[in-house]
């Protein structure tokens, strides 16, 4: 039996998706908090059972006679941390044979915000003895999907993310990469892997392709934390906004999300999907 928590995120439903396209889904679990949004995975036979991060008993409960888990990290910052140490002690609880958890590029040397909940998770689960495997997952492409009307509003991408390259992918190859591993025997998985795209690009790549996107000349404008402060704080974005998108672009500054192992594109047998190639078909 395969588990999947957060099923009716966008990514748990993208890695449902692609799962049963590879098992029956009466070998499907999928773990979610509000069963309400899960009719449909139901009506698709896939064993839908409740359990909020929050609450130890439900997951435990929720992961009875579970060999494969893909944990995926919840979004609740601020809250995370505990709610995944749930995660990980219902796991070992209920005899998980296996779980693959979505943590962050490079995550023991990154430097981003979002990266200190997974360091943590990553070590309780190394410490929980329970066999596992990290998915460090890149940026996603489809952080960007706003750039394209932004890009059109102001004809430029402000940045203090300088050189700093970043190999996103789509969440579907991510997605795709998930479910490879949910289905390959656990003696074959390595502790880690590092996914990322084929294309590390820089932000005047990201202006190329968002003038090619949006059919209207893009530039990049340069500017140091606080200048990008100001202008954010100047254009209306909430304090906790400016605060994550700065020091964001802090991290990538340092090649954060540069990474590339070829991890992502190895697993899902093909090459991962453009930002270009997201970004139109979003449009
Ligand atoms: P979503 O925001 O679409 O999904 C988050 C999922 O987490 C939802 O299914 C949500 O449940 C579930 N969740 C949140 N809190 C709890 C809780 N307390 N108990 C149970 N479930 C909970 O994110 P994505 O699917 O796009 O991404 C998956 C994860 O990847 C994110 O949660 C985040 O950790 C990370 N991420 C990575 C990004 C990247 O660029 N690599 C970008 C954004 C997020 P519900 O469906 O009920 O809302």
């Amino acid at each position: 039996t395969i588990a999947i928590t957060a099923a009716t995120g966008q990514l748990g439903r993208l890695v449902l998706d692609a799962l049963l396209t590879r098992v029956p889904a009466s070998d499907v679990v999928a773990v979610v908090r509000d069963g309400a949004k899960a009719a449909d995975l139901a009506e698709r036979g896939v064993d839908v059972r409740v359990a909020s991060y929050d609450d130890p008993a439900a997951l435990t409960a929720a992961f009875a006679g579970v060999d494969r888990l893909l944990f995926v990290s919840g979004n609740e910052f601020g809250s995370r941390e505990q709610q995944h140490r749930n995660v990980v002690a219902a796991a070992k609880e209920a005899g998980v044979g296996h779980v693959a958890y979505t943590s962050v590029l490079a995550a023991p040397t990154s430097t981003l915000p979002v990266a200190p909940d997974h360091v943590v998770t990553e070590q309780v689960l190394a410490e929980s003895g329970l066999p596992h495997t990290f998915l460090r997952n890149g940026w996603y492409h489809e952080n960007y999907l706003g750039a394209p009307e932004q890009a059109k509003a102001t004809g430029t991408v402000l940045t203090s993310a300088g050189d700093g390259r970043v190999a996103s992918a789509a969440r579907a190859d991510y997605a795709e990469a998930a479910a490879v591993v949910l289905t390959t025997p656990v003696a074959d998985l390595p502790e880690v892997y590092e996914l990322s795209g084929d294309e590390a690009w820089t932000q005047d790549d990201l202006a190329a392709v968002l003038s090619r996107v949006t059919g209207t000349p893009v530039t990049v404008t340069r500017v140091d934390a606080d200048g990008q402060r100001e202008a954010l704080t100047a254009a209306g974005v909430p304090e906790g906004g400016v605060f994550f998108a700065v020091a964001t672009d802090a991290g990538t500054a340092r090649g954060d999300l540069a990474l590339q192992t070829g991890d992502l594109s190895r697993l899902i047998g093909r090459p991962t999907a453009t930002l270009e190639q997201t970004l139109r078909t979003a449009s």
